[in-house]
Order: structure tokens, then sequence, then C-alpha cells
């Protein structure tokens, strides 16, 4: 069977990343999550003091340090699931935090922050058999990936998905506030000068917000298997 590139996009918190990660390991392909690795930037520039009380990014010193910034996906034995570490650590459950969540998307827009993902997203790639998800894989980082998809759902519904996956995990959560940061991230996204989400003209739209987990697989199955005959 043919290997493919799997390009998965859309808005925040619509269940790309479990969807993507269930696929990879159902069709026995790498997953790469894209938005672990804009995450760890920000938890990076987080922790150098590198925004203002206003939540602005201080650009050029962060460009200054991006050199400094080495993310890698480690395997974790025990789940069988890769996680984002920056300069070595594993980070995956700091990287979650409503804190980065609100830091991510303005440091996601910088121009310098993008090109060095893109290109190591570009080299995990070159290989085929990946799977991965972000805002612009089908657009930028693989446009000519074999299969594309489109995820979308209600702010609403993805709102309330994110806050149970928080309380799931113990971490503090507060619906209002999740909502706000789902419509603001959904906004700069979709709104930024480079590389801005948006459905590539080739890509499968996927509206997940009444679907089960099995039946949003069954639907992907499908599609894979058209693409891979
Ligand atoms: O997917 P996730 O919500 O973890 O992504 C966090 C943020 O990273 C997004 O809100 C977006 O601003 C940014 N992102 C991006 N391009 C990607 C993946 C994520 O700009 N390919």
């Amino acid at each position: 069977m043919k290997k493919i590139v799997i390009a998965i996009d859309g808005y925040s918190s619509c269940g790309k990343s479990t969807m993507a990660k269930d696929l990879a390991r159902e069709v026995g392909y790498i997953y790469v999550d894209t938005g672990a690795m804009y995450r760890a930037v920000t938890l990076f520039a987080m922790r150098n003091n590198l925004f203002d009380s206003e939540g602005n990014v201080e650009a050029e010193r962060l460009e200054q340090l991006m050199p400094q910034v080495q993310i890698a996906f480690k395997l974790n034995a025990e789940t069988g699931r890769p996680e984002v570490c920056l300069n070595g650590e594993v980070v995956e459950r700091e990287i979650r935090s409503l804190e980065v969540s609100q830091h991510v998307s303005p440091v996601a827009a910088l121009p310098f922050v993008r090109a060095k993902l893109v290109e190591q997203q570009q080299a995990m790639g070159r290989e085929k058999g990946i799977v991965m998800d972000g805002r612009d894989i089908g657009t930028v980082v693989f446009p000519n990936a074999e299969l594309k998809i489109f995820v979308t759902a209600t702010a609403q519904i993805r709102a309330m998905r994110r806050y149970k996956e928080l309380q799931a995990k113990g971490m503090p959560a507060d619906f209002d506030d999740i909502l706000k940061n789902v419509e603001e991230r959904d906004y700069i996204d979709t709104h930024r000068a480079t590389s801005p989400l948006r459905q590539a003209d080739d890509a499968l739209v996927l509206d997940n917000s009444n679907l089960t987990i099995a039946e949003q697989k069954q639907w992907l199955m499908k599609r894979f298997e058209e693409r891979t005959k």
C-alpha cells in the first residue's frame, strides 16, 4: 500500500489531535502535533519573561533567542505516545495550561517562529507515512499532501470539550474563560498575515459538532482507504 501524507487542519479544540492520533495509530503512521510545537515556543517565551502585562510578546528578543529553542518529540514508552520536549525537557503537561493557550496565538503569528517550525515539520514528512495536525498543514507545510481534512465544530461545543479535558486532568477550568479563549484564537488564527488558518481548496470538510468519535473514525478510514488504493 502506498504511503501518503495526511494533513489535518482546523479550528482550536475541535478534536483534531485526538482524531489524528487515532488515525496514525490505526494505520501505523507517525503523528505530529504541530500545535504542541508552537505551544513549546510560547512556554519558552513565558519562562524568559517575554510577555508584557497585556500579553504582547517581545518579538525582537524572542527572535534573538530562537537559536536556543530546540523542539523535539520523544516517545513515551508507557503510553506509546509522542511527547513534546523543549530543550530536552518533556513539557507535554505545561504546554496544555490555559496560560499557554492564552499566549500562543501571537507567538504563532510571528514569521520567524513559523519559518523555523515549518522547516522542521517538512523534514519530518519527507518519508511520508505521517499524520500532521495544525492550522497550515494542507496550505503551507504540505500543499501536495494526498489527503487533506479541514475539521470544524461550533465554538460552544469546542469550548465544552476543552473544559472537560482540563477538568479530567484536574487542571483549573472556567467555561466562559475557555469559550472566550477559543473565540479569540479563532479570530487571531484566521486573521494573521502569515499563513492564516484557511481551508485548502482541495481539503475535505469534516464538521464533527454532532459526530461521535466512532462515526468520525469510520469517515476518516474510508477517506484514507480511497487515497491509498
Ligand atoms: O492545536 P493547538 O490548539 O494546540 O495549537 C495552539 C496554537 O498554535 C493555535 O491556536 C495556533 O495559534 C497555533 N498553531 C499554528 N499553526 C499550526 C498549529 C498551531 O499557528 N500549524
